[in-house]
């Protein structure tokens, strides 16, 4: 039975700025103007410069949008931009979205591709993570989310910089929420499963493999970019106040397979 005097719990982001990374498609696009329409104003960070369409939607809500273009894998300059960056825009909400893939076998997998895809998908990771908790630590408050896959509990095939860069994120997450979630810094995870996007463009276009995939699945499809947004915009919310270091796993039920 409903009591009255309980309130319920908000999933507004009202008067709360958010930095989401990789904002200009897929997965990220959808989280900002998700969280536009709940209240933010955002802060896109793109590579290219592919941010005007997305900007428009956010800014349909009401919110404001600052558009920063920066390649997160230049590692000599990155340090120096994210301090700037974070002094310029204080940020409620770090989305660490932006991420990239690289397929061959292992045995002649190229140190490149290694290299590439730790550098985003972790370093930068960490790099954004630290020099925001530090802030939100200073401000008593803030959520950090990292975007992280099934490849945090899997090797996948061919991916092995991917789910190891993956694997990092899943840990990074729960060492950075064992420090810091006592004094007021949620820090979680959202592992989604084969979500329909650039990143995953190879694998739908192997038809054999698409349709491997697809028969695994147990909600019998694979995600879009919309089914992330709901828990992108509980996990920001005050409604997860008390949750921290966890790994919310989006996928239509492959790991429970
Ligand atoms: P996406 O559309 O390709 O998005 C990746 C984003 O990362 C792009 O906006 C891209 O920006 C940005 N990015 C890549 N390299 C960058 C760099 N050096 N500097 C700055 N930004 C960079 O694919 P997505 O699926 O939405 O991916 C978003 C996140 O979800 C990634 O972390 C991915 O690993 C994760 N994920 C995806 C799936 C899936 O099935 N799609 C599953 C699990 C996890 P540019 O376009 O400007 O390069």
């Amino acid at each position: 039975m409903r009591t009255p005097q309980e309130p319920s719990p908000t999933f507004l982001l009202t008067g709360r700025r958010a930095l989401v990374t990789g904002a200009g498609s897929g997965i990220g696009r959808a989280i900002a103007v998700a969280y536009a329409a709940a209240g933010a104003d955002l802060v896109l960070l793109s590579e290219r410069d592919n941010l005007d369409e997305v900007a428009e939607a956010v800014r349909a809500h009401g919110a404001t949008a600052t558009c920063v273009r920066f390649d997160l894998a230049d590692v000599a300059g990155r340090a120096g931009f994210v301090e700037a960056l974070l002094d310029e825009h204080e940020v409620d909400v770090l989305v660490n979205n932006a991420g990239v893939i690289r397929r061959a076998p292992s045995e002649t997998f190229p140190d490149h591709d290694w290299y590439d895809v730790i550098e985003v998908n972790t370093h930068a990771a960490f790099h954004l993570a630290r020099a925001a908790g530090r802030r939100m630590l200073a401000r008593d408050g803030g959520k950090i989310i990292n975007i992280a896959s099934v490849l945090s509990f899997q090797g996948g095939v061919f991916v092995p910089s991917y789910a190891a860069s993956k694997h990092a994120i899943a840990g990074l997450t729960r060492a950075l929420a064992n420090e810091w979630a006592g004094r007021g810094v949620n820090v979680n995870a959202i592992a989604p499963g084969y979500v329909e996007t650039a990143v995953t463009e190879g694998l739908r276009e192997d038809r054999e493999r698409r349709a491997e995939i697809t028969a695994r699945i147990p909600a019998g499809r694979w995600a879009t970019p919309q089914d992330i947004v709901g828990p992108a915009v509980f996990l920001a919310s005050a409604a997860a106040d008390y949750v921290h270091g966890h790994i919310l796993v989006v996928d239509g039920g492959w790991l429970c397979r």
